[in-house]
Parts: structure tokens; C-alpha cells; sequence
């Protein structure tokens, strides 16, 4: 596959999961960074199109606010057969400034049977229309803003007959989910739950359906006695209703957006843990139960630790639940987050990476989000760049400044990949669907610069300014100045530079810097350095940045630290130099500019860095650049961080060794086997089994690739089973059908990498049987394309026909969009084999076998159209920017 179109992957993969928390394990999957290649794809048209839509974009006012939602009160019940909600709401109103005789609701695709005042003596009805997406009532007075009144309304929700351009069922934003509602799919659990965020709460209630509105609420949810639910607030009562049914009635009492509201059922094991004296719940599947505090288990800490930072945790309960066919990442609903099923693993899957930054994230949000909401779609960051950054504070809390750099340096990835195609403030108010504001500059982009914020001003002062804005806005919707003002007021500073630069603009700071040392003749004014930086960044699209930083000389241990203020475009600092030429000058010293650079540095300097600076950040640079080079030194170097004390050190060493000189093949050799087997970290384990099996492909290490197979991680023993097999296609394939019943879906996945390469045709059965035993998306989505490549390896025409159904089904009816995208790209890999197949039936132009060629011809047809016929009902703009199909 070719460069760019790996950047429209990276996209794709930026924006998986996009409703809250973008999930970002596709990304570092490799099946689909090689896979999209099959995808016709125009990179240039594609980038332009993009472009010309985000530069037409309109300006989004916040809601506005006519009547005030006070409370909503709900009695709801399902009908299974048809998808359906059936509910009665009562909800409480005040007009909010001015007078109005009319109220305005969103209400998606209901059936509405009744809409009524309810006064002391009853109920009146109401005149109102209704054109599907938003009913307008005629209230029965003018009312002024000290009169509050109800309104009854009994309706039925149908989330599957929304419409979306004309199209079949929204999958992404209908609101209400109903998963095997008839129970006829073996392997999933009926369940029903909901997603608000960002508008679709009014798919499956009437509200006014915008984060600058606030309510309490009371949901009266009745459902069949073997389901347990869960709602926002306490559970108040829970009444048998003695005909198979229940009423579970859970209540709200403090004020959230209606966006927050949620409810799911099913048959989920409820794991009991609590801080201080509050409920702290994690609704797992019943298998999974055991598993639940591992998964969970930091929850109550992580309370601790923000309420200490933070002001106390202000709601009533913290519950956490898992959903199956979830269609985000999660979803911070107030007290009571929903997890996508990823989140279910075991205690051995938890080994190749937990999701406990998901669990930072969505706790973090109950602050800010939740308590503090952004009053607009616009101002997004307020919530999602606080919950990025909130990963990063609980990292650091727990686990150090190590490992919560490593998230910065994540967030700065992710963030430029995208700065690639598109730049924009972060705060914006001019764009094209508010789902477009979930991206890597509101999440990425926005921790980093509440990151710098801290380091400008300075932790005590940070957390004070953030404490003052949650407390003096809480229950309230906020714009960017809010948090402006708060740290003004704490830090008594002028702070629109700052926040102009980097909230209200976009791009980011592009820097050349160089250093020049002078001897001076002159001992009394000693010697001085000269640091020359260079903002390169385009001016007439970015600003001029003012740059507070940090410069530390070092001399051996001892480091001077300075400050200084980078706001011109060419700048020079002069600094004075005590002790001669220094072995380092390290601009920025606490790394946490936003920003690419060019750096004149010496090669000397970076090992200095390595071994004397302090942050991950300065060693994972310095390994970096030192692996450009074939100095024996630098090599040295690369080889000292393979017992680096930070894992992602040790794992990245692993990977530059191959360009350093200077030590023996067998002094690696021996090192990395000793590190495939024994670092205390799967990751690293992996990385080293991955480097030996690329660089030492001899017989004799089949015996450490044998004790890897046993290794705790699957990540590990999946490699070492491939690494087998690569070597000793008998014994690999043997090891795999030992391991073909297994009941574990990882190495489900590991017996399928296999086979997709080796399996013979009497392996399809494994194929067809094992993707249904599968839970979590991730390997659901590889499963699906290591049996594309299964069958693109056959002869047999009519397994690939019989395999079809399989694929169109995930891509049409698949809640996920990713897997939908899986089920296309199995498709059109299958689709591109069968024309390469044609095209190697010939030669210098002349068809060899006819009969063969004009198979393969007739089957590229019959799949092409299938695609063709799948993409023309695809509605998510994510998987249709992802085939390159254009904007809308
Ligand atoms: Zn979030």
C-alpha cells in the first residue's frame, strides 16, 4: 500500500468511535492499515472535496433558549417485535426570559397520540403540529417567566423507521438500541439501551434536545422480571408488576443536559464496589463477572483522586455499564457511563492493554462535561479536552510522569496526522454536522493545550483556576470564556493571548532551532550560548506564536534552567554559559510544546539527553534521533535503553537496533531472546519476539518461539504461533488445531492469522463457526478480513460464493461502522482478487484459459455489483469518506 492512502486509514481510524471517546485500537491494527489498499481510492479528489465542504461551512449558534426544561418525568415500555418505545411523558416548563404562548420540542419519528396541559384538576388537551422532527405546541395562555406549567405527552418512539436522506434506518444516531430483540442470534444477549449524544435523546423522548438545556428527571422503566436496568440517579423503587413484568423507577434529582440521559436493560451481573458511601456499580454479562474488578477496579481511587483535585464527585451514584453493538467508544451519561464491549476482557487479555484511560476519560467528563457542560456543539473541548487531559492527570497520578507523557505523545500524533488535511480552531463555530467536532483537534489536540496551560502557569495555579471555573459554573453550560475568566481571576494575568492563539485559532507552532556556543575572551562577562529558533508555521494561516518555555543547559548532572519567550518569528536568545561548551542545551525542557520542530543538535548531545534529561519524552527523542545514526556510540546507547525503566522505551530500543553498529548480532540476539521471554511487559515481549523472528530466522530459535507460544499474553503467543508456523508449516499448522476450540477470541484470531496463509479449504468451517463465538469489535473486524484472505487464496468458486452472504450481511446490517467498512473491504478485496486473478490468466495481453478467465471475470462482476449495492445504501459519512464516496 502507498503513503497517502495510509494517511486516509490513520483517518479513519482517528475518527472510529466518535461520540465520546474516540477509540483508538483500530489504528495500531495492522489488518486494516494493509487492507484499505483494496479500496478504490482517489486521495487527491478526495482531499479536495473535503476541503472545499469545511470552507462552506455555516455559523452555529448555541440553541436558543424560549422555554426552560425544568423536569421530565418518563414511563416507558418496549415492544421487542416491532423496536418500539412506548412512553408517556410528563415534563415541567417556564418560559425562560420573555413571555410565549407556544412551546417547541424535538421529538424524532414519533407516533403521537395525546399532547395535553396538566393542571391541579386534570389534563386539557393542547393543539400542536407535528412534522416528525420537532412538534410545536399552542400552549392554552401566554405565560410569563414566573409561571411554570406541565405538559402531558403519550407517544410511541420507532427509532428503526428513521429516515436518513431518504435512506433505510439511521444506525448511528436513532437513540434507542435494541440488540437481538426476538432472540434469534445465538451468542448475543438481548439488551436495549440508548446513546444521546449529540442530538439523538429526542429519538426515544420528547425534550429539547440541546447540551445548553438542563433538567432533573424520573424514568419509570417496565420490563420483563429477568432483565435488571439502569438509568441515571438512584433506583428509588422496584415493583413486580405479577404478569411478568417489573417497574424499575430511578430518579435524578440534580440538573444535567438532556443529552445525558440514558437507560439500558438486559440480563447483566451487577459487581458491587463503593467509595466512600456511594454506590460504585459495573454491569458486566454474567461472564464476565469475575473479571469485574480488574476491569473496573481503579474506579473508586479515580473518584478519590479528582474529588481531591477537583471539588467532590456531585452526583448521586457512579454506576458503569457494558453494552453489546455498542455504536461509540463511550458515553459519560450522568452517573451511569456506557461502555462499548470492548471493555469486557479477561485477566489474561488485560495483559496486551487495558482500557483504562476509557475509565479516566468518561469519570473525568462527570466534572467537566457534565457538571460544567459546553454550551454549544462548538465549544465541544470544554468536555473532550478535559476528559483527554483527565487520562493524562489520573496516568500521572498513578503510574507517573512516564507514563503519562507517553499519552501526550500519543495526543500529538494523533493530532497532527489529521493537521495534515485539516486545520481549524478549536473552538468553532463555523462547521459542517456537529459530529464533525469529535475529532483528534477537540480530544488530542485540546489536552495538549490544557497541558501547556498548566505548565505556564503552573500546577497550583492550574488546579485553583479549575477548581474556581467548576465551582462557579456548576449546573450550568459554559462558552471558552468561562475558563478564560477563572484563570484571570486566580492567576491575576491577561490570558486572551493565550487563549486566542490556541483556542480560538488553529494551526500550530512549526520551530528551527539552533544553538551557538561562544568562548569568550573576556573572563568577567564569561561565556554565553545563543539559541536561535525560527517560527515557520504559515502566518497568514496560523498566528505568530507567544511562547513561554523553558531552556535547561546541562554541564554533566548539573542543569541551569531558563526561561524564555519566544514571540517574534526570528528570534535569538542569548544565555550565559558558566563551565565551559555545555553537553546539552535543551530547548523546551519540560516537552510540552505543541508543535513540529527541526532541531540542529549534535549527536553527542542526544546521548547526554538520553542518559541525563529526566522526561520520557526526552529519552523516547533522543533514541530516536541516535538510531538515524551508525555511529558504534549512538548504538551503545540504543542498546543501554533496552533496560530503559519505562516499558515503551525498552519496546521502541527494540526496533532501532537493527540501523545501530557497533554490537554483535550475537549481543542482540541473545539480549532481545532473553527480553522476548522474560521483560516484565507483554508489549515488550511482543516487540522482541516481533524484531527475532524478522532478523534471526534460524531453526534454532524455534525453541524460544515454543516457550513464547506459552507466554501469558496472547499478543505474544499469537506471534510466536505465526513465527512457528513461518518455520515449520506441519508444526504450526498443528499447534493451531489444538487450538481451534479453544473458547478464547484472541486466539481465535491467532488460529485464523494462520490459517488465512497456510489453511487448506477444509479450514472454512473454522471460519464460518468461529466469527460468531467473537465479542469485542477489534477482533471481530481482523476476523472478518483474515477470511476475505482465506478465500482470496482458493480456486474453489463456490466457497467464495457461499461466503458472500456472510460479508454483505456485516456491511448492511452491522450497528458498527467499522464493521459495515469490514464487511465492504472483505468484499472488495475479494472483488480485486478474482480481476488480479483474470489479469494473471494473461499474457502480453493474450488470454491463456478462457474458461478461467471468464470465471473469474463473471465472479469480480457478481461481488462488484454486490459492493456497488451495499455502498449505494451506506449512510455514516465515516465509512463513505473511508471508500473515498465523497462528502454526503
Ligand atoms: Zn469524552
Amino acid at each position: 500500500m502507498n503513503k497517502t492512502l495510509s494517511l486516509i486509514i490513520v483517518i479513519a481510524a482517528v475518527l472510529f468511535f466518535s461520540a465520546c471517546k474516540p477509540k483508538e485500537k483500530l489504528s495500531e491494527n495492522d489488518v486494516l492499515t494493509d487492507t484499505a489498499a483494496a479500496v478504490d481510492f482517489d486521495l487527491e479528489e478526495w482531499l479536495k472535496n473535503y476541503s472545499e465542504a469545511i470552507q462552506e461551512n455555516p455559523y452555529r449558534a448555541s440553541y436558543k433558549r424560549v422555554n426552560d426544561l425544568l423536569h421530565t418525568k418518563l414511563e416507558v415500555n418496549f415492544n421487542w417485535e416491532k423496536q418500539q418505545l412506548n412512553g408517556k411523558a410528563t415534563l415541567s416548563f417556564k418560559p425562560y426570559f420573555y413571555p410565549t404562548d407556544s412551546l417547541t420540542l424535538d421529538a424524532k419519528g414519533f407516533d403521537i397520540r395525546e399532547i395535553s396541559l396538566l393542571t391541579a384538576t386534570g389534563k386539557s388537551p393542547l393543539k400542536f403540529t407535528y412534522d416528525t422532527a420537532q412538534v410545536h405546541i399552542k400552549l392554552d395562555k401566554t405565560y410569563t417567566r414566573t409561571e411554570e406549567y406541565k405538559v402531558f405527552i403519550d407517544y410511541t418512539a420507532k427509532p428503526e423507521e428513521l429516515e436518513a436522506g431518504g435512506s433505510k434506518a439511521i444506525t448511528s444516531d436513532k437513540g434507542l438500541y435494541f440488540i437481538n430483540p426476538l432472540d434469534k442470534e445465538k451468542n448475543k444477549p438481548r439488551q436495549v439501551w440508548t446513546q444521546g449524544e449529540t442530538q439523538a435523546n429526542s429519538c426515544w423522548f420528547p425534550t429539547i434536545d440541546a447540551p445548553n438545556e438542563r433538567m432533573t428527571q424520573e424514568i419509570y422503566i417496565t420490563i420483563d422480571t429477568a432483565f435488571v436496568t439502569l438509568s441515571n440517579g438512584l433506583l428509588i423503587s422496584s415493583k413486580n408488576n405479577g404478569n411478568g413484568t417489573r417497574t424499575d423507577y430511578w430518579k435524578q434529582t440534580l440538573g444535567a443536559a438532556p443529552y445525558l440521559t440514558m437507560m439500558a436493560a438486559g440480563k447483566f451481573a451487577i459487581v458491587k464496589d463503593k467509595w466512600k458511601n456511594m454506590e460504585v456499580n459495573y454491569y458486566v454479562e454474567p461472564a464476565y463477572e469475575k473479571y469485574g474488578r480488574a476491569i473496573f477496579g481503579h474506579t473508586p481511587e479515580m473518584l478519590d483522586f479528582f474529588s481531591s483535585k477537583f471539588g467532590n464527585y456531585a452526583w448521586e451514584k457512579y454506576s458503569q455499564i457494558v453494552v453489546r453493538d455498542y455504536v461509540s467508544g463511550a458515553m459519560e451519561n450522568t452517573t451511569a457511563t456506557l461502555h462499548g464491549e470492548y471493555l469486557q476482557q479477561t485477566a489474561r487479555e488485560m495483559l496486551d492493554g487495558d482500557n483504562e484511560d476509557v475509565i479516566s476519560h468518561e469519570l473525568f467528563h462527570h466534572w467537566f462535561g457534565d457538571l460544567v457542560t459546553c454550551e454549544s456543539w462548538s465549544n465541544l473541548p470544554l468536555n473532550e479536552s478535559f476528559a483527554t487531559y483527565g487520562e493524562y492527570l489520573w496516568r500521572e497520578y498513578k503510574y507517573g510522569r512516564d507514563a503519562a507523557d507517553h499519552h501526550l505523545d500519543g495526543d500529538l500524533s494523533n493530532y497532527l496526522r489529521e493537521a495534515v488535511y485539516d486545520q481549524k480552531d478549536l473552538i468553532r463555530f463555523y462547521y459542517d454536522d456537529r459530529e464533525d467536532m469529535f475529532d483528534s483537534h477537540s480530544y488530542a489536540k485540546g489536552g495538549r493545550v490544557l497541558h501547556m496551560l498548566r505548565k505556564y502557569v503552573g500546577d497550583d495555579a492550574f488546579f485553583a483556576s479549575l477548581k474556581l471555573y467548576l465551582e462557579k459554573n456548576k449546573f450550568t453550560s459554559v462558552e471558552i470564556h468561562q475558563l478564560r475568566l477563572a484563570f484571570e481571576e486566580v492567576t491575576g494575568e491577561d490570558l486572551n493571548w493565550f487563549f486566542n492563539e490556541w483556542f480560538l485559532a488553529k494551526g500550530h507552532p512549526e520551530l528551527a532551532i539552533s544553538t551557538f556556543f561562544y568562548y569568550s575572551e573576556d573572563t568577567l562577562s564569561g561565556d554565553f550560548i545563543d539559541i536561535t529558533i525560527e517560527q515557520k508555521q504559515d502566518t497568514s494561516k496560523a498566528p505568530l506564536y507567544r511562547i513561554p518555555m523553558y531552556v535547561d543547559i546541562y554541564h554533566g548532572k548539573n542543569v541551569v534552567r531558563h526561561q524564555v519567550i519566544l514571540d517574534e518569528q526570528y528570534q535569538t536568545f542569548t544565555l550565559p554559559v558558566v563551565g565551559g561548551k555545555p553537553d546539552l542545551v535543551n530547548v523546551d525542557a519540560e516537552k510540552m510544546l505543541l508543535c513540529t520542530k527541526e532541531e540542529e543538535k549534535e549527536e553527542s548531545e542526544y546521548i547526554h539527553q538520553y542518559r541525563f534529561a529526566p522526561l520520557y519524552l526526552d529519552r523516547a527523542e533522543a533514541i530516536q534521533k541516535l538510531a538515524l545514526s551508525t555511529d558504534s556510540i549512538a548504538g551503545a546507547v540504543i542498546f543501554e535503553a533496552l533496560n530503559d525503566k519505562y516499558w515503551k522505551i525498552r519496546s521502541s530500543a527494540i526496533g532501532y537496533l537493527s540501523s545501530s553498529e557497533g554490537l554483535s548480532k550475537e549481543q542482540i540476539k541473545a539480549k532481545v531472546s532473553d527480553m522476548s521471554l522474560h521483560d516484565e511487559r507483554a508489549a515488550v515481549r511482543a516487540s522482541a519476539l516481533k524484531y527475532l523472528v524478522k532478523h534471526y530466522p534460524e531453526k534454532e530459535m524455534m525453541l524460544v518461539y515454543e516457550k513464547a507460544l506459552l507466554d501469558s499474553s496472547y499478543n505474544v503467543s499469537g506471534l510466536a504461533l505465526g513465527a512457528i508456523v513461518k518455520m515449520d508449516k506441519e508444526k504450526g499448522l498443528g499447534y493451531a488445531e489444538a487450538y481451534e476450540k479453544s473458547t478464547d477470541a484472541k486466539v481465535l484470531v491467532d488460529v485464523a492469522t494462520v490459517y488465512m496463509q497456510y489453511g487448506g479449504r477444509e479450514k472454512e468451517d473454522f471460519f464460518v463457526q468461529g466469527y460468531s463465538r467473537l465479542i469485542d469489535p477489534n477482533d471481530k473486524y481482523s476476523f472478518v478480513l483474515l477470511y476475505s484472505r482465506f478465500l482470496q487464496r482458493t480456486d474453489d468458486a463456490l466457497m467464495i460464493k457461499r461466503s458472500l452472504p456472510f460479508f454483505s450481511n456485516i456491511a448492511e446490517n452491522d450497528n458498527a461502522w467499522f464493521m459495515r467498512l469490514g464487511g465492504l473491504q472483505g468484499l472488495a478485496e475479494l472483488r480485486d482478487a478474482q480481476n488480479q486473478k483474470a489479469e494473471d490468466l494473461k499474457s502480453s495481453g493474450e488470454v491463456l484459459d478462457k474458461a478461467a478467465h471468464d470465471d473469474a471475470i463473471a465472479l469480480r462482476d457478481q461481488i462488484s455489483g454486490i459492493v456497488d449495492e451495499l455502498v449505494a445504501k451506506e449512510t455514516d459519512k465515516k465509512v463513505l469518506r473511508y471508500l473515498g464516496v465523497g462528502e454526503e
